[in-house]
């Protein structure tokens, strides 16, 4: 998944660790739109035909289409040739503004279908790098559950999933990426037990081009990367492919409208600015021990 998988799982022996591993690689060859075998580069190179998925697939298919339409196409599937043109893990560049609102017109999320195990995507093209990561997760989770692990910490990317406690009894401790430091920097911190937390942010992909930041976040209006004055949103949820779905969806709508949203949808989301301004919803400021930690950093009221 071009990202770090890191695990902690308090078990009497590795074997959870290897199943796990299995399941990301197996994962990876299903999803990956750049594997030749994987069901995605079928659906990505079958001109319109139909394609015969697992069931696995065809249901993460569903489910990203109904993501898309929930969000109003915030969360957007099928801009698999929009991320093409921007080259942003082969060669990065700012792609011709002609070429890039033709490929917009390929990225109609409703042309996908899916009935039973059989999917057509149309003229669009697929790119799961928002919702892939948390949906590993969930699976992940599920493996963890089956094999009565009881506390374990697994982080893929942007996405985190912690379950249980430290066998110290204390709560795993999560920090918020500082979105204007380093990879090590937080500026809040969060308890976390049984949920999913997955941060959408700037930092995480991008490019220089001519003094300007390009970073992987697209808005699906206009095919370029989304320009507001957030840095990062993190969601938690009790499912890992809600957090990552949200997470990048709310990070397209905006702090304005992505709060509304996240209102309205019972979310658990923060925002940052690039003021260093901390929005949260209302339920999230009073849960998971929520601590900003950075002085830098000020919690405003939405
Ligand atoms: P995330 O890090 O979860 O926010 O996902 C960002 C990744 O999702 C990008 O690297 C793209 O692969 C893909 N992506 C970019 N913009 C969107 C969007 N508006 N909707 C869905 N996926 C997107
Ligand atoms: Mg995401």
């Amino acid at each position: 998944m071009d990202t770090i998988c890191t695990q902690l799982v308090y078990a009497p022996d590795r074997d959870v660790l290897v199943q796990n591993e299995r399941i990301l690689q197996s994962l990876e060859n299903e999803l990956a739109k750049t594997r030749e075998q994987s069901e995605i580069y079928a659906l990505n190179h079958a001109q319109g035909d139909d394609v015969r998925l697992s069931d696995s697939t065809a249901g993460l298919l569903t489910y990203a289409k109904s993501a898309a339409q929930t969000t109003g196409g915030a969360f957007n599937p099928t801009l698999g040739l929009v991320m093409d043109a921007w080259g942003f893990s082969a060669t990065p560049h700012v792609p011709d503004p002609a070429v890039l609102s033709d490929l917009l017109v390929q990225s109609d999320y409703e042309e996908i279908t899916v009935s039973g195990q059989t999917a057509n995507i149309g003229a669009t093209n697929l790119d799961l790098g928002g919702i892939a990561k948390g949906y590993a997760l969930d699976r992940i989770a599920t493996n963890l559950e089956d094999q009565k692990i009881e506390s374990a910490l697994i982080s893929l990317g942007g996405s985190i999933y912690a379950k249980g406690k430290k066998p110290d009894g204390s709560a795993y401790l999560i920090g918020l990426r500082d979105p204007a430091g380093t990879a090590n920097d937080y500026f809040a911190t969060l308890m976390v037990d049984g949920n999913f937390i997955s941060t959408s942010g700037i930092y995480e992909r991008g490019f220089t081009q001519d003094g300007t930041y390009y970073h992987h976040i697209i808005d699906p209006k206009t095919g370029y990367p989304v320009q507001n004055n957030l840095l990062s949103v993190s969601v938690v949820c009790a499912s890992g492919i809600d957090s990552d779905i949200y997470s990048t969806a709310l990070f397209v709508m905006g702090l304005k409208d992505g709060l509304i949203f996240a209102e309205a949808a019972g979310l658990d989301a923060v925002f940052v600015t690039n003021e260093k301004k901390v929005y949260t919803t209302d339920h999230f400021a009073k849960s998971f021990g929520f601590t900003i930690t950075n002085e830098a950093y000020r919690h405003e009221n939405a």
